[in-house]
């Protein structure tokens, strides 16, 4: 859950997570429309579908016991080098190595590295410093300490006078460090989609595309004859921004396959992604 997205807006959506799954077997019987429900809101459903797809793996293959060591860690899906060596170091004190964007700030500056860390050359360097730092022993608290040091001291704005490892800081101008890559631009995209709603049913549809999964907002195919558009929204999408914007259109025939007429009472139980759900709870607001 922690991944792209901030601790004070990730923790309401894991206490509501552990009431809904408490252990890994409930997490593994759910279906994926009730684990998508759960993530709604917190965007990047992938983490959600693998986070299920993981409990599935280990429920079945491993007989529900969760793996410990890094490498087995590994192979379960969505887990890579980052969230294996981080869970077997703190759920299991292993002796691994871990680097999140804070430690890799602090360790680019302690050894004052100087080129990007985001390249594949840079990663690999300020990997390979953090492995030969960690200790055989202790190594949870060791990756928490390095953790907690650049979170709170090695900030991007350094407070270099009370911090306790100046005395190996190579670093001569840390608030220029680390160096990254320039970001691409931001590349837009209009997206279209239809409002048709008969009394107090609208119609949605299961996403197969970048939601898969989620109910929306039926897809526009044709802009003629749409007429203007009733809503218009900005949203982020990685290295995208999306304008989003709906037409009306008066009911008509459904494809059965994908779509679905849902009661407007109950659009919170169905998993809909935030900027579709915002754009009806707007229309809903503007119209009744
Ligand atoms: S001395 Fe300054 S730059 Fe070096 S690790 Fe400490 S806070 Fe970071």
């Amino acid at each position: 859950m922690l991944q792209q997205t901030q601790v004070a807006t990730v923790i309401p959506y894991y206490n509501k997570w552990l009431r809904r799954f408490p252990d890994l077997a409930a997490l593994a019987r759910a279906s994926e429309s009730e684990v998508l429900h759960a993530w709604q809101g917190l965007g990047y459903y992938a983490r959600a579908r693998n986070l299920h797809s993981a409990a599935k793996t280990i429920a079945s293959e491993n007989n529900g016991k969760f793996p410990q060591l890094a490498n087995e860690l590994k192979s379960l899906p969505g887990v890579g080098r980052y969230t294996a060596n981080a869970i077997a170091t703190f759920a299991f004190d292993r002796s691994v190595p871990i680097v999140e964007a804070n430690i890799a700030r602090l360790l680019a500056r302690i050894i004052n590295y100087q080129q990007p860390i985001d390249s594949g050359r840079g990663r690999e360097a300020i990997w390979q410093v953090a492995s030969m730092l960690v200790p055989a022993r202790s190594a949870r608290a060791f990756n928490s300490a390095l953790m907690d040091l650049g979170a709170l001291v090695c900030r991007p704005r350094p407070k270099c006078q009370v911090c306790p490892v100046r005395r190996f800081c190579r670093a001569s101008k840390p608030e220029t460090l680390p160096r990254k890559k320039p970001r691409p631009r931001l590349k837009k995209l209009t997206e279209s989609h239809l409002w048709i709603r008969n009394r107090g049913r609208i119609l949605l549809q299961q996403s197969n595309g970048r939601w898969r999964g989620l109910w929306i907002l039926p897809p526009l195919k044709t802009r003629s004859r749409a007429g203007p558009a009733i809503h218009l929204s900005i949203f982020p999408f990685t290295h995208h921004q999306i304008t989003l914007q709906v037409f009306a259109q008066p009911p008509r025939k459904i494809d059965k396959q994908k779509q679905r007429w849902i009661d407007i009472d109950s659009i919170d139980s169905i998993p809909i992604p935030s900027p579709h759900h915002r754009a009806i709870a707007d229309l809903l607001a503007a119209r009744n």
